[in-house]
């Protein structure tokens, strides 16, 4: 039966130079059903080529609008998002899987990013510096980067792009959109709606199709200044190579590997509540996942008991149908690597105590699992599950899993529960990670710094900081003034 939820906002073309264009070829499926829901067209080099030339023509216009006229189309783009709230969500849905609840909760925080930085376009200051000379006067000036090339993944198909292109819009650039080929249905419904609200032809283009060869448009022309990327640390790393020659900066969000930190004095109740905020989130696709869950060796049975009784409560299904929790993965790679963790980690030695199999439901649904007994030698503990599997490890000692959670290359998100002050402190300083969440398992806010360090990245988005990767500073020096 077709889903007509989303009807109002189905776009199935590519936005290039203000003109919608391209014939749906490629398919994009509805996991939960299995269906083909839409096609979008199948772009490549030559299209990435002119959308890069009508982003940089469009790139002076842009910049030289007063701020408050930007300001009043991120606000415009904004309010269209919320008036078009639900039909969204259902879109999000059908072509990635998460619960409708979750689909709305992340239309509003992708919104909250077009919010946020609709107030904070007003807020882009420079500085006036001490001169060197007396008859001289300095300053700095904070001036848009360019053109950028944003590419995304599919798990948060919308907030991934609103919190590269409103700052970017904000900042004064313009912009070329790659979603993910799982989800571009909700990039171009929120293309649309930045259209309708008033972003220039020319400003805001979004390309589906060929991601190499896009990528490779992005890397070699000369007009791209930016690349912003979320998705895998290989792609990442791809990009970051490709990005040296022409002298790109890159803004990179990649892979986590999350430790999540039970200490004998947590609050368990909270804890538990914390690893299925954290862990199931999205059928555990998120970079912020708990991917290694330590529970200290005084409350590890206890927690395990209350853990598993959570996690065989949730309700598995379709993520339109009323209460259900947990979704269909993404596609069946996605339950391959869930399925071959799983089995590393029992042939190692470790104890299933719920979940482990393809759920009943076919297709791509997972059963939500957990295992104990885990060592670092086991690939759950060493690379990201993207999947509903709560691994967990028993540990002693503060030093202990403090040392075993900075041993990854990952460092997106760490949490810990405790109500030890002094350790929370030790903790939040130790801890090598860009976020690190205290006695909670959901840390990201439009009003706060996303990002990660070591392989997980060197950028950050949201909060005043998101702004820093779009603009450059000018140093202008007045000289011969008289005085
Ligand atoms: P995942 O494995 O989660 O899909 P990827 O890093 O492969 O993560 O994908 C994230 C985004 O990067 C997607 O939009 C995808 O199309 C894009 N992508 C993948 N390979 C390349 C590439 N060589 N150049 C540019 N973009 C790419």
């Amino acid at each position: 039966m077709a889903d007509t939820s989303y009807a109002s906002v189905l776009e199935t073309r590519c936005l290039v130079a203000g003109a919608w264009e391209g014939a749906g070829e490629t398919p994009v499926t509805d996991p939960a059903r299995g269906e083909v829901i839409a096609h979008v067209p199948h772009l490549g080099a030559e299209a990435a080529g002119r959308a890069v030339d009508a982003a940089s023509a469009a790139l002076d216009g842009w910049g030289a609008e007063p701020v408050k006229a930007r300001a009043r189309v991120l606000r415009a783009w904004y309010d269209l998002v919320m008036a078009n709230r639900d039909a969204l969500a259902a879109l999000l849905t059908a072509e990635q899987g998460k619960p409708l609840a979750e689909a709305l909760g992340e239309i509003d925080y992708a919104a909250s990013y077009i919010e946020f930085y609709a107030e904070e376009a007003k807020r882009i200051l420079g500085e006036v510096i001490p001169a060197a000379a007396g008859n001289a006067r300095a300053m700095v000036l904070r001036q848009p980067i360019g053109v950028v090339a944003v590419i995304t993944p599919w798990n948060f198909p919308a907030a991934m792009i609103t919190r590269k292109v409103a700052p970017a819009l904000a900042s004064g650039c313009t912009i070329v959109l790659k979603p993910a080929p799982e989800t571009p249905l909700t990039a171009l419904a929120l293309a649309r709606l930045a259209e309708r609200a008033g972003v220039p032809a020319g400003v805001l283009n979004v390309i589906t199709g060929d991601a190499p060869a896009i990528g490779d448009v992005f890397l070699s022309h000369p007009d791209v200044r930016l690349v912003g990327f979320t998705g895998s640390t290989a792609v990442g790393k791809h990009l970051m190579r490709g990005a040296a020659d022409g002298m790109k900066r890159v803004a990179l969000e990649l892979g986590g590997n999350a430790p999540f930190i039970v200490f004998d004095d947590a609050d368990l109740d909270a804890a538990v509540t914390g690893v299925i905020a954290s862990k199931f989130r999205n059928m555990g696709q998120t970079c912020v996942c708990a991917n290694r869950i330590y529970v200290q060796a005084g409350v590890h049975d206890a927690f395990v008991e209350r853990l598993a009784a959570a996690v065989r409560a949730l309700k598995v299904g379709d993520g339109r149908a009323p209460g259900v929790q947990q979704g269909p993965l993404i596609n069946m790679a996605a339950v391959d690597k869930v399925e071959a963790h799983v089995a590393d980690a029992l042939e190692k030695g470790a104890t299933l105590v719920t979940g482990g199999k393809r759920h009943a439901l076919g297709g791509t649904f997972f059963e939500p699992t957990v295992v104990t007994g885990m060592r670092a030698d086991m690939q759950a503990a060493c690379s990201e599950t993207f999947g509903p599997l709560a691994p967990v490890f028993a540990f002693e000692s503060e030093a202990e899993v403090l040392a075993a959670a900075n041993n990854s290359d990952a460092g997106l998100a760490a949490y810990f529960f405790t109500r030890d002050l002094s350790r929370t402190y030790r903790m939040l300083e130790r801890l090598q990670f860009g976020m690190v969440g205290c006695n909670t398992g959901v840390l990201s806010s439009e009003l706060a710094p996303f990002g990660g360090v070591k392989q997980s990245g060197n950028a950050r988005e949201g909060s005043h900081h998101g702004i820093a990767e779009f603009t450059e500073l000018k140093y202008a020096v007045l000289g011969g003034l008289e005085l």
